[in-house]
């Protein structure tokens, strides 16, 4: 007996984009696996992404369309004029499991759940949690390396310490900076008042690229992404949603004023991924908490699909198909 033939959003298991779900990761035999990291205990003012992946998920399921999961067939792109993600398998892995206080034991797991499915060949696509989950994250891909990195975000995140604390959500892309299979390090969309000027210095001296929001404004998605020399040929992507405007972003830790359109973000992923096949990404500190309209949350979950549909595609043209 069929279960849900209709199957509206607010009816069934809220997987993503209810699609199945397979939590033992050793059996995992996908083209894209959904992680959801729950931790948010590297934020320092405003805490509530650990709720991410399951506000996430929630709000997918306006996008399962009308059978169980999204259709054999994927989705049509009306702008595109043509379907993404047809024919390609998505799981959802549920979450790393966390341990409050304990963030040796939460990060081991991440690296080691990343770890286990970049293994079985599946795009990890890692759902936070605040953005101190990245550093993890891009630790279990060390297999997929060397790599470049996309960062986009307000923030810098290149802090290295606070008070001797190395791992919060103000320092991951200085702490992956670190790692030996992670080469250039593009970040984009950068703006605010708070930006600290060692880290930039920092960032400067590393070689990383820098892009202001309002440079990228000026020189355009096109020319910035041409200008960018990432020397592996293939990148990971970590966008933190406050790269976004808070006018249809606001579900967020940290937010800050004039960022990226969801037009503007559209095209910047749609660019990365015609120019380099992407290892994995993430998209991090969504905050249910402060999200009550649920528009962040529904963006989210429609970038995730936008970028997994964009990065499907990649591929399956430079197989020749
Ligand atoms: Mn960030
Ligand atoms: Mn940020």
């Amino acid at each position: 007996m069929e279960r849900y033939p209709v199957n509206l959003p607010y009816v069934g298991i809220a997987s993503f984009a209810k699609l199945p779900v397979v939590e033992d990761l050793a059996t995992v035999e996908a083209d894209v696996a959904i992680l959801g990291v729950p931790w948010d205990a590297g934020v320092g003012y405003r805490p509530g992404a650990r709720f991410g992946p399951r506000g996430i998920r929630e709000y997918s399921t306006r996008f399962a369309f009308g059978e169980r999961g999204l259709k054999p067939d994927g989705y049509w792109d009306i702008e595109l004029g043509r379907r993404r993600l047809a024919g390609v398998r998505i799981v959802d892995c549920g979450d790393t499991d966390a341990l409050y206080l304990d963030v040796g034991y939460t990060f081991d797991g991440i690296s080691a759940a990343v770890r286990a499915l970049a293994g079985r060949g599946a795009l990890v696509v890692a759902l936070g949690g605040d953005h101190s989950v990245t550093f993890p994250v891009v630790r279990g891909l060390d297999a997929a390396g060397p790599f470049d990195v996309v960062h986009l975000d307000a923030h810098l995140d290149y802090t290295d310490e606070v008070h001797g604390v190395r791992l919060a959500n103000s320092s991951p892309i200085r702490r992956i900076g670190e790692l030996p299979f992670v080469g250039h390090i593009a970040q984009l969309g950068i703006r605010g008042i708070r930006a600290r000027e060692d880290a930039y210095r920092a960032a400067l001296a590393r070689g990383n690229t820098v892009v202001t929001m309002a440079q990228l404004r000026e020189r355009g998605v096109a020319a910035v992404l041409d200008a960018l020399p990432l020397r592996h040929g293939r990148c990971y992507v970590s966008v933190d949603i406050d790269a976004l405007d808070p006018a249809i972003a606001p579900g967020t830790g940290s937010p800050e004023f004039d960022g990226f359109s969801h037009a503007l973000m559209r095209e910047m992923l749609e660019g990365i991924a015609a120019r380099w096949p992407v290892v994995a990404f993430d998209l991090v500190e969504v905050s249910p908490p402060f999200d009550p309209g649920g528009l962040t949350q529904m963006l989210a979950a429609q970038l995730v699909l936008e970028f997994a549909g964009a990065i499907c595609e990649a591929r399956a043209g430079s197989r020749g198909s």
